[in-house]
């Protein structure tokens, strides 16, 4: 019997999957499907593809009773509850390092955009206000800044690599000190004290919901700069766009929210912030890598063989 597969994600996938996952089941995909249907492929689904965005807690596992494998298009799987998949005996994939270079690029970039207020030089010189007022008002540099990463994983080192080609100052925050040759802060707020800009690289959990609040970002200051491609929950918008209002901190480049894809007007009024819609690794190439070790996963799963890129908290 053909091994039945539901894609619950609406996140941008390369039809290639939808193709290759075809050849190795019948493939249902949640927008195609009316709400009762919909229900009716969980009942049955065996292999459910999911991504970042998508939330599967308690009561998702128990209306899929067949459900063996979730493989997550991505590599954060905050909203796929673990815990339960281990009680119910579900193996859990996810796609990490392949996307690594594209968030640590969106990164730079957006560092480098929100620095040099490239945004707003763009609108001034596009809309013709440069021949009518004149030049452009200064902006920060952004080599020689001392930029402070929270969190130094697969993705914060490619952007500390990064940043010291920008001869930037690199420090970071997280758990543990790595062996690496950039300064370790065991306390955010200190580490957010000495540094110009904050670059979050962090997973979202319990632990780091809200972790850059009104103290985090008064402690970054009014020459500071926060850059967000990790997850929205880790920043609280409120206090976020309270300093941005009040100039507590100079500006905030982001490409996650608390609530995507709805973006707080307040944030998209704001002339200090750049925003991006959830790109950390959307290119054509990432989006394929990511696609084929989904299909790794998949494949290992159907020979019975070791998932070959397993959460590392899924165990039963
Ligand atoms: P990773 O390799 O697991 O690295 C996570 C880092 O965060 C580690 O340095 C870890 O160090 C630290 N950390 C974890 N929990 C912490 C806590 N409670 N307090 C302090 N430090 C903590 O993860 P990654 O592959 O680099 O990915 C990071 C995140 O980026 C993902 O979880 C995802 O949410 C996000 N992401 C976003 C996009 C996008 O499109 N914008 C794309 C891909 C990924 P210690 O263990 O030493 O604390």
């Amino acid at each position: 019997m053909s091994v039945p597969i539901l894609v619950i994600t609406n996140s941008f996938i390369p039809e290639y999957l939808f193709t290759e996952l075809k050849k190795r089941g019948s493939l249902k995909l949640k927008r195609d499907l009316s709400p009762e249907e919909f229900e009716k492929a969980k009942q049955e689904a065996e292999i459910i593809i999911a991504s970042g965005g998508s939330k599967f807690k308690k009561e998702d596992y128990d209306s899929c009773p067949n459900l063996k494998l979730i493989t997550d298009f991505g590599v954060g799987y905050d909203g796929i509850d673990i815990n339960e998949a281990n009680l119910h005996q579900v193996l859990v994939s996810h796609t990490p390092n392949v996307l690594n270079d594209d968030v640590a690029d969106l990164a730079l970039a957006h560092t480098l955009n929100i620095t040099r207020n490239l945004v707003n030089s763009h609108n001034y010189a596009k809309a013709g206000i440069w021949e009518q007022e004149g030049a452009f008002p200064l902006a920060t540099n952004c080599h020689h800044q001392k930029v402070g990463l929270v969190g130094l994983g697969r993705i914060g080192l490619e952007i500390a690599h990064r940043a010291e080609a920008f001869k930037m100052k690199v420090s970071y925050y997280a758990r543990h000190p790595k062996d690496v040759p950039y300064c370790y802060y065991d306390n955010l707020e200190e580490m957010a004290k000495n540094v110009e800009i904050l670059i979050l690289a962090i997973p979202a959990s319990k632990e780091t919901f809200h972790l850059i609040d009104k103290k985090i970002l008064k402690a970054l200051g009014p020459q500071g700069f926060l850059i967000n491609i990790a997850r929205g929950s880790i920043v609280n918008t409120e206090d976020l766009i309270y300093a941005l209002e009040h100039k507590e901190i100079k500006g905030a480049a982001l490409d996650v929210f608390e609530h995507e894809p709805h973006i707080e007007e307040a944030l998209r009024k704001l002339d200090n912030v750049i925003l991006s819609p959830h790109i950390g690794s959307a290119t054509e190439s990432t989006r394929l890598a990511m696609a084929n070790l989904v299909l790794a996963n998949v494949d290992a799963y159907l020979k019975g063989e070791s998932l070959v890129t397993q959460v590392k908290e899924n165990k039963f």
